[in-house]
């Protein structure tokens, strides 16, 4: 019998603490061994000239929630985790989304069985609470963290979800006695509603129009609420999807004061401006995103944020539907109406090579930074580190075999998601992952998926808070 299942030789091995070019040995889906020369395995993977990365970790990410006046969003969890595998994501932490109303568990367990026999990849659940009653802060919420659900999402602006301030307060001390982190949707629901009806009024309804709706104050002051409220609670936040120069002024001078404040952003907010919302007919709606996508001087910003730690996490935010068809952005056509369109793009496979190329690539982070916002910030603040998000014995042998060189123009027949297009099409990018290894099986191939729906497993999460004190 070979010693080990599986070994990878001669890539240039890369966590958020280093780069060493060295072998690394699988046993039993985990890392058994690193090291010059390790041989005896069943499989031999020859991975000189490569990159060995851990496999990306995707913590922002919307998949098989409910639909809503009318959208339908297009991706299961097959579909969005053969997506995430294809683009070197071997770990997905999507929302189980409360319903006003309804216990937290029946979120969970609703989630659970719509991954259930689909995901290719693991995943946990961040819960998305809507509804922050007495019974599920003070019973449900301490059973879930209990159970493996330990971060929370909040919401302060959108209908249905939107959380006021003492609502917040409230879910804060929760996730303090609790040990979970509390991921912040930050903008101003009220400058979002009048700045809306300012343009319907004035019949100023086309999609070139809704960058307008947000704009950089609407996130400056949210953020800066959340970081007070945080503070005020004595607990750590996690700003999701930042995507403004203001905003990250906010969140340094949180740090300058000593608060932990994390931000995560993704790849549209340091790719698109307000200039592509003047596309023609109904392009502007393929990145159509909320918070909307800035301007360059955002995009050097969140760069220089990203290099120097400030903004710690890459996500995706992907939330998919499809142009075309019932339930797609079109929906309530015939015009573009900005009020009218589902917010939201898919990006989860795109996500790695997007960013890897033009920050890696492009001399803006260093490898290490891209693995630490990529895969390990990510898993440490979710609680799923060392297990996920670096390559060390005993860690999940969940591994990216990316080819540095590779130059790949991004086009929707290459990806996997269930949408009918990429808002990315026709960027080029250099580097591309060619394996996807999830505790130890090679689960996608250069784009071809190797394995049945079913065989990802649900990851309890520890409690963040805890491991970080
Ligand atoms: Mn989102």
């Amino acid at each position: 019998m070979a010693r080990f299942d599986l070994v990878v030789k001669g890539g240039r091995v890369a966590t958020a603490g280093d780069v060493v070019v060295c072998d690394v040995a699988v046993k039993d889906g985990r890392i058994a061994r690193l090291g010059d020369d390790l041989n005896g395995a069943d499989r031999i993977v020859d991975a000189r000239g490569r990159l060995v990365l851990p496999g990306g970790i995707d913590t922002h990410c919307h998949i098989a929630e409910d639909g809503w006046m009318g959208f339908v969003p297009a991706d299961d969890f097959a579909s969005a985790t053969r997506a995430a595998a294809c683009g070197g994501t071997t770990t997905i932490v999507p929302f189980a989304h409360q319903q006003r109303g309804k216990p937290l568990r029946h979120a969970v367990d609703a989630y659970h069985a719509r991954a259930e026999g689909k995901a290719i990849v693991d995943y946990a659940f961040h819960i998305l609470m809507s509804d922050p009653s007495d019974q599920a802060l003070g019973q449900e919420l301490p059973a879930l963290a209990a159970d493996g659900y330990t971060s929370i999402k909040i919401y302060m602006t959108y209908e249905g979800l939107k959380l006021d301030d003492r609502q917040i307060l409230n879910v804060l001390a929760a996730a303090r006695r609790s040990g979970c982190m509390v991921m912040i949707h930050a903008e101003n629901d009220a400058c979002i509603h009048y700045l809306t009806a300012q343009l319907v009024d004035a019949g100023q309804t086309g999609l070139a129009n809704f960058p307008l709706t947000a704009p950089h104050p609407v996130e400056r002051e949210a953020t800066h609420r959340a970081i007070a409220l945080g503070e005020v609670v004595d607990v750590p936040i996690l700003l999701v999807h930042v995507s403004s120069r203001e905003a990250i002024e906010q969140i340094r001078w949180a740090r300058a004061k000593g608060l932990s404040v994390h931000g995560e952003t993704c790849p549209q907010y340091v790719t698109f401006t307000g200039a592509d919302f003047e596309r023609p007919g109904w392009e502007a709606a393929k990145m159509l995103c909320m918070p909307p996508p800035r301007d360059r001087a955002s995009h050097d910003e969140i760069w220089t944020a990203l290099a120097g730690g400030v903004l710690d996490v890459l996500s995706s935010d992907h939330s998919a539907y499809r142009m075309e068809g019932p339930g797609g952005k079109k929906h309530h056509g015939p015009e573009p109406h900005f009020h009218r369109v589902a917010p939201g793009m898919p990006g989860i496979e795109t996500r790695m090579p997007l960013m890897f190329s033009a920050g890696v690539g492009q001399g803006r982070i260093g490898l290490s930074t891209f693995v630490a916002i990529s895969a390990a910030n990510p898993a440490k603040l979710y609680g799923l580190y060392p297990r996920k998000g670096t390559i060390a014995v005993g860690s999940d042998a969940d591994l990216v075999l990316w080819d540095p060189d590779r130059e790949v123009t991004i086009t929707r027949s290459l990806l996997h998601d269930n949408s009918d297009y990429t808002p990315y099409e026709g960027t080029r990018v250099k580097g591309w992952p060619v394996m996807t290894f999830s505790r130890g099986d090679l689960v996608a191939r250069d784009g071809e998926v190797l394995v049945q729906p079913g065989r990802g497993r649900f990851l309890p999460c520890a409690r963040p808070l805890a491991a970080q004190a």
